[in-house]
């Protein structure tokens, strides 16, 4: 009988759980064996973070254990992969034993780099993982008033209007908890606008007034002063904070860069339609961890999921059609007053942004239900 061809994916997070499951469904369990190795046990619906703070949602609806989420014939692995060696087609992992595989998907996101921005360990606060979105809803908590400054970093943080819907839904939390008179909200953005396109800063303006959030704009954090309670901009400008919430500088695995297959900062390059590596054609990068210059979204590494489990699934024998990756990102974004509002781009079009709708607020409450038993499975 002839050996099953292996396809290794590494990493345990959206884009690994969804490419794993894809997979599954479309190739025969007879030809290949498809195997996860990854670090997060639990999965965590990472946009619910943005609601766990504000006490909106309670954190055990989006928390499932991430062997549940795969279908049967995927075999999970808990294990830190430490290497990788494209030329051997061999992976090996922190417990000392290696994986070989015949096709890679590399897929284990990003991770925080706080080093990179003096001051900031200790200082900021922050929402991007359930232990911080905990502590976060804590503090916020025993909040009583004071400057509530609220930041992004320069560059590779996920799904950008974050900080843009926390210091929305932050002024309606503050008004609820009646300490919103003795509070002032400051948005810093790095960029010249909150979200892209002219309609979209118009829209992104007219809701930071109604919930009277100063926005600072073009304000590039360079570093964080807990002696003096301030953020300081490259261009010298100073904001003041009694509490920092600031998402974190972000990079990629360290072990892509020891591995030679990332670029500086950990990211991987791979071809933008069709997510293959340099001219290979076994070995794929998708999610957060590539180097794709389009926003670190769910809906892209769904998208990229589609898009490499359709080639795989080809080069075994399969007829399902070819699908690749036009660039698509999509989230919905909270805009206050129980309205959200869909922002979208790919490659062709310039970014569309929809008028706040109730609709659009109530699909983005469910988001996590509709991701644990429909999207995340690969259907
Ligand atoms: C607060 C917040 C709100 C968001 N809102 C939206 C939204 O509304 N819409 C939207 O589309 N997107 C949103 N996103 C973005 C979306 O959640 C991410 O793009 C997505 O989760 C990235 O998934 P990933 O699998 O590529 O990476 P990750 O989620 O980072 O997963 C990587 C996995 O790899 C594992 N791993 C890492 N290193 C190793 C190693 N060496 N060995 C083994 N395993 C390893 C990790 O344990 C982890 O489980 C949001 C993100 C945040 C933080």
């Amino acid at each position: 009988m002839a050996e099953k061809n292996k396809i290794l994916v590494l990493g345990d997070g959206m884009s690994g759980l969804t490419v794993a499951n894809k997979l599954s469904l479309l190739i025969s369990h007879k030809i290949a064996e498809i195997k996860v190795i990854g670090l997060s046990p639990r999965h965590f619906f990472r946009p619910d973070g943005l609601l766990i703070p504000f006490n909106m949602k309670g954190y055990h609806k989006s928390l499932k254990s991430t062997a549940f989420l795969l279908h049967n014939s995927v075999t999970y692995m808990r294990d830190e992969v430490v290497g990788i060696d494209l030329e051997q087609r061999i992976v090996s992992l922190k417990s000392g034993t290696f994986e070989s595989f015949d096709n890679l998907v590399i897929s284990t996101g990003t991770t925080y780099s706080p080093e990179t921005l003096p001051g900031y360990e200790g200082e900021g606060k922050h929402f991007d993982d359930l232990q911080h979105a905990l502590e976060l809803k804590n503090i916020l908590e025993k909040f009583n008033g004071g400057n509530i400054v609220v930041a992004s970093p320069d560059s590779g943080n996920q799904c950008p209007p974050n900080a843009f819907q926390f210091s929305v839904l932050l002024d309606e939390y503050l008004k609820r908890k009646g300490v919103r008179e003795k509070s002032k909200i400051s948005l810093l953005t790095p960029f010249d606008s909150i979200l892209p396109s002219t309609g979209g800063s118009k829209i992104s303006e007219e809701i930071l007034n109604d919930h009277n959030v100063e926005l600072l704009s073009n304000f590039r954090v360079n570093s964080i002063s807990e002696k003096n309670h301030e953020v300081v901009s490259k261009n010298g400008e100073h904001a003041n904070y009694g509490l920092l919430v600031m998402i974190p500088p972000h990079r990629g695995q360290r072990f892509l860069l020891d591995s030679g297959i990332s670029n500086e900062s950990g990211y991987v390059n791979v071809d933008k339609y069709y997510l293959n590596y340099k001219d290979r054609k076994d070995v794929f990068a998708i999610g957060d961890a590539t180097a794709l210059n389009t926003p670190k979204t769910g809906y892209s590494c769904i998208k990229q999921a589609e898009a490499v489990s359709s080639q795989i699934s080809r080069d075994l024998g399969s007829d399902y059609p070819l699908s690749r990756y036009n660039g698509e990102a999509n989230c919905l974004s909270f805009a206050g007053n129980k309205m959200a509002f869909p922002i979208y781009e790919d490659y062709e079009s310039t970014p569309k942004i929809g008028n706040p709708n109730k609709f659009d607020f109530l699909v983005k409450l469910m988001e996590a239900d509709t991701y644990f038993s429909y999207l995340v499975r690969g259907m």
